[in-house]
């Protein structure tokens, strides 16, 4: 691929401060691109207007920012939001996506419980989410009709194939489902009239001619199923990488909950070089948790030197 044809994203949720791990995956989005000259957009991913909101979003852009972590597209328009590159103002977009696949006759209204619906909101898998026996699949259209008259709204799901669709992640090889077995028919839009990650995802990814993907790891068991989306609505699936998660020291995922990780403690005690020094140490380009510019990491970034593992947290004695 040349060089100038490169676009990676960034793709936050607002929905609260940034944290290292999140820190982790933007520089790692950044210096994929970086490295090679390419272009990065930021797109605002605030599906959930109920987690998410504007304030938080501008706050993530300056945590970024902060970082020295540039972008050319999306982001800020005059200082508000620019809502072309803002998941909660696209869904014109995610409509028409959606109406094309209907038109596959693939989708299929969904009665089941309000819990099973949620499961749209976020991505799953290997926090032990069940794969979908397909149930409603099976409802009759006079079923299917009594069920709305009773004042049920239904989901709607995507019927999957038994077609295993396989992966070379830059960073982690090669992955494989069957979307059928492994994943199932999953949700693009839910009963509330939200349209799903999944879809909303590919959609923009592809109308922002977005080619490279660098996410956490949580997210490689979505890749098939957005792969498959990409095709059946005549994209070119972009390069994906997923990068390690980070772990606090309990062994769970980091998350908003732990605050002494979050950016906003963080750059109070310490520098822009100081954390991206940290986060390259514990990425596997650095030996030792020294300061440094990401622009100085993007110099003899390469892949092949990227940590596959999880990696625990841990600050190093100095920072504590
Ligand atoms: N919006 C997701 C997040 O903040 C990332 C989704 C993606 O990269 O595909 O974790």
């Amino acid at each position: 691929m040349d060089n100038q044809t490169v676009c990676g994203r960034f793709a936050p949720t607002p929905s609260g401060r940034m944290h290292l791990g999140n820190a982790f995956a933007a520089l790692l989005a950044w210096l994929d691109v970086r490295s090679v000259g390419g272009r990065l957009v930021l797109r605002i991913e605030d599906l959930d207007t109920s987690r998410c909101s504007a304030e938080k979003a501008a706050q993530v852009l300056a945590d970024m920012r902060w970082l020295g972590l540039d972008w050319d597209e999306g982001g800020l328009l005059n200082g508000e939001l620019n809502s072309d590159y803002r998941q909660s103002r696209r869904t014109g977009h995610y409509q028409q996506a959606f109406a094309k696949l209907a038109a596959k006759g693939l989708i299929y209204p969904c009665f089941c419980s309000r819990a099973e619906r949620m499961a749209a909101n976020a991505p799953h898998r290997e926090d032990g989410a069940v794969v979908y026996d397909g149930r409603c699949r099976k409802l009759s259209a006079e079923e299917q009709a009594g069920l709305a008259a009773e004042g049920c709204k239904p989901a709607w799901r995507i019927q999957t194939p038994d077609e295993v669709i396989s992966l070379t992640d830059c960073n982690l090889g090669y992955f494989a489902q069957n979307l059928a077995a492994d994943c199932g028919d999953f949700i693009l839009r839910r009963s509330d009239g939200v349209f799903a990650y999944q879809l909303a995802v590919v959609v923009d990814d592809m109308a922002m001619g977005v080619n490279r993907v660098v996410r956490g790891k949580d997210l490689l068991t979505s890749t098939p199923q957005q792969i498959w989306l990409h095709r059946l609505l005549g994209g070119d699936p972009p390069q994906y990488c997923h990068v390690p998660l980070l772990l606090a020291e309990d062994g769970k995922r980091l998350a908003k909950r732990d605050k002494a990780l979050d950016l906003g403690e963080i750059s109070s005690r310490h520098t822009a070089a100081e954390v991206v020094g940290l986060l390259a140490w514990w990425a596997g380009l650095l030996t030792e948790p020294v300061p440094i510019t990401a622009a100085e990491l993007a110099a003899d970034f390469e892949w092949r030197r990227v940590a596959k593992q999880d990696i625990v947290a841990k600050l190093p004695a100095n920072w504590l």
